[in-house]
């Protein structure tokens, strides 16, 4: 047996060989095919994602940024208008509403999920909410029903930023399917990521579809006739074809992973070293993450470490070649370029805990169960020390 020295965060060229094969396939196809916009591969991918994810419709597009700028501007969404969604999240949730000229305005997380509820959002709507986003942070579903419940008697839209959860489910129902947009991101290290930048949208309603469809592609209908300005967010050929090679490996990477996150816990919790409480770490324990359903796709493997320690335990763990990162350090409200919408520290305690002590571990669906026996072996002998 090897000894271990290190452990990456992800590492992306560990693909299998038949896979790599079917990858040279996809491009072979692409290239001799002439057709490098729009076409075949992407209206294949939209098919299958569509399937995949239970909704009606999907709509590839150029990034899971693009997807919800996309909806956005689809939903009409511009100055004037307020958009609700978690100031714990990744930036482009945040970023995609300002660039419409709308005003985010961001509602805290639950402490056990991370995700946003409909009793966070309630409180929030104004009659200027055109538009709920709520996110599936990690790759485990927020209730998205009870904030349907919410938007629609009101005749707001709801977008789910499914970015991070492709096949991850609540009650049964796929996340990307239950709002009236879903939007997705094929990102090399989310579950399903092509080899560059792709990502695609989902919904149920027909109107909807095209009106994405329309957002796409400039906003021109017919061609050159433009009643609505849209953008260049179409999906490469060449990504999607990549993506279609991946899409019948992802429940198989996905029970993997779940597989991992399964192991680091008994191993955890056999070393004695697990907090009670999820969110209440003391400076000598580790705290786990929380399946509310069992449909978590864990994109992240995320942990907490209590007592001012997450830091000093990253770099520790840096020295002894385990790779490990902060999502995210800063919540929405504290960042500089939204200081505009007036917030300060304290204004969202939960999401400013989690981002002082949260750290996502490997769980990446090629991992080795050598690896993450390595990783635990590191995380318990730092916490030792403490
Ligand atoms: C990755 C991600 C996005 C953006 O996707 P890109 O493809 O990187 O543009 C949006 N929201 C969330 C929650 C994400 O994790």
């Amino acid at each position: 047996m090897t000894q271990i020295t290190k452990v990456p965060l992800l590492d992306l060229t560990r693909v299998e060989d038949d896979l790599m094969g079917e990858l040279r396939d996809a491009f072979e196809r692409v290239l001799t095919s002439g057709r490098y916009i729009m076409g075949p591969e992407v209206e294949g991918l939209e098919a299958e994602i569509a399937e995949f994810t239970g909704a009606k419709h999907a709509i590839g597009v150029s990034s899971g940024t693009d997807a919800l700028m996309c909806t956005l501007m689809a939903l009409g969404v511009g100055q004037g208008d307020e958009v609700i969604c978690p100031t714990y999240t990744f930036f482009a949730t945040a970023g995609t509403i300002w660039r419409t000229g709308a005003k985010p305005v961001f509602v805290d997380v639950d402490p056990i999920t991370y995700n946003t509820t409909a009793e966070h959002i309630a409180a929030k709507i104004t009659d200027k909410t055109k538009v709920i986003m709520p996110v599936h942070l990690y790759g485990q579903c927020t209730d998205v029903g009870a904030i349907m419940d919410l938007a629609k008697e009101r005749g707001i839209a709801v977008i789910e930023d499914a970015a991070q959860a492709i096949g991850a489910q609540w009650n049964g129902q796929g996340a990307g399917s239950m709002a009236d947009y879903g939007c997705f991101s094929f990102f090399p290290s989310k579950n399903l990521g092509c080899l560059g930048d792709g990502g695609v949208v989902t919904t149920n309603d027909q109107e909807l579809a095209d009106k994405a469809r329309l957002m796409r592609q400039h906003g021109g209908k017919p061609k050159y006739y433009h009643k609505v300005v849209g953008g260049n967010f179409r999906l490469d050929p060449l990504q999607a074809a990549f993506v279609r090679a991946k899409l019948p490996r992802l429940p198989a990477d996905t029970e993997k992973r779940r597989a991992n996150a399964a192991l680091y816990e008994r191993l955890f919790r056999a070393a004695g070293v697990v907090s009670a409480e999820p969110t209440e770490v003391a400076p000598h324990e580790i705290g786990l993450p929380v399946r509310v359903q069992d449909s978590h796709i864990y994109n992240q493997f995320v942990v907490r470490f209590g007592g001012g320690r997450r830091d000093a335990v990253r770099a520790e763990l840096g020295e002894r070649g385990v790779g490990s990162e902060i999502y995210y350090p800063v919540p929405m409200h504290m960042q500089e370029c939204f200081a505009a919408c007036g917030h300060t520290a304290g204004d969202f305690p939960v999401a400013e805990k989690a981002a002082a002590e949260t750290l996502a571990l490997p769980v990446f669906s090629g991992l080795r169960e050598s690896e993450i026996e390595y990783v635990v072996e590191q995380v318990v002998d730092i916490l030792k020390d403490s």
